[in-house]
């Protein structure tokens, strides 16, 4: 059964997008305008991928928001990716590879802290350059941003309170409330109607955060919690009383996402992040982070 919800994730994923990720959509008439340039720039972006010029090249013509920022929307509440460090400022996986990328380019990072459900459309808005956010590529963000290629990989899992009758992906079933964060791939899949392998909107709580569906789950507001697993992990180690379900589920691929507008920033940030993973550099930021979890 669990290899069917990892199906049924897939499905969802690909197929109900639309009906369950309105929140993160761009408004009608931009949107249209976004995907006729999107079709149009389709075979570039192949070809530039394929010639993949170093960053350097393209720094010279890259456009920011803010001359020399690289402004980063993020929700800084998905531990160990992105959060708020002891001394206010932020750190993370994502932070310190958007960090590297800002530095090739010549540019400072400035991190646009906001919730998870705005960081696409502050991207599209012209308000953040990338979106950086352990965001999941899903074929109807793909319709509002562009992605670089994929950096990191995650998994949804459950979170219960340790003693609770949820033992499997299929007790979530027993009119159970789920907790998730808001405009998230966990809640897409958990709000899909139950023929389409989710459990049905009014089964399911929707939080700006992580951190607030946690807190609900210790309330007692919500049975369990669905969310990426290393956010899960430490949100566990950070939290008495809770632990994660053992379970498999369909991998998602995290990715930068960029403006339609600014086919040059998103090749340059695209080969900058190129050059980090071929270096080794992102791998050694994953493994700084994801080690000290375990
Ligand atoms: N990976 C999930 C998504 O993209 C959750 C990301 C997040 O909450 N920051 O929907």
């Amino acid at each position: 059964m669990k290899k069917y919800f990892a199906l049924l994730l897939a499905g969802v994923m690909a197929l109900s997008l639309a009906a369950c990720g309105g929140s993160s959509s761009a408004p009608a008439a931009p949107a249209e305008t976004q995907k006729e340039e999107a079709a149009a720039e389709t075979p570039a972006e192949e070809k530039a991928e394929a010639e993949a010029p170093a960053a350097a090249e393209t720094a010279g013509e890259i456009k920011t928001i803010e001359a020399g920022k690289l402004h980063m929307a993020t929700n800084a509440a998905f531990p160990p990716y992105e959060m708020i460090s002891d001394n206010g400022g932020f750190e993370g996986i994502d932070v310190e590879i958007a960090t590297a990328i800002a530095q090739k380019l010549g540019l400072e990072l400035v991190v646009d802290d906001m919730e998870f459900n705005s960081v696409i459309i502050s991207v599209q808005g012209g308000k953040s350059d990338i979106a950086m956010a352990g965001l999941t590529v899903t074929d109807e963000r793909k319709q509002n941003v562009d992605f670089t290629e994929s950096y990191a990989t995650g998994v949804q899992v459950i979170i219960v309170p340790e003693g609770s009758d949820i033992q499997t992906v299929d007790d979530l079933a027993n009119d159970k409330m789920i907790g998730v964060q808001d405009g998230t791939t966990g809640y897409i899949y958990c709000s899909a109607k139950v023929a389409d392998g989710g459990y049905g909107e009014d089964h399911v709580s929707s939080y700006p955060n992580g951190a607030m569906a946690i807190e609900a789950l210790k309330g007692g507001k919500v049975d369990a919690v669905v969310i990426d697993n290393e956010p899960a992990k430490a949100f566990v180690a950070a939290n008495d009383g809770l632990k994660i379900l053992d379970t498999e589920y369909i991998i998602e691929n995290y990715a930068i996402g960029i403006s339609k507008d600014n086919p040059g920033l998103r090749d340059a940030v695209n080969n900058a992040l190129k050059e980090l993973i071929a270096d080794g550099t992102v791998k050694t930021i994953v493994d700084k982070y994801i080690n000290a979890e375990n």
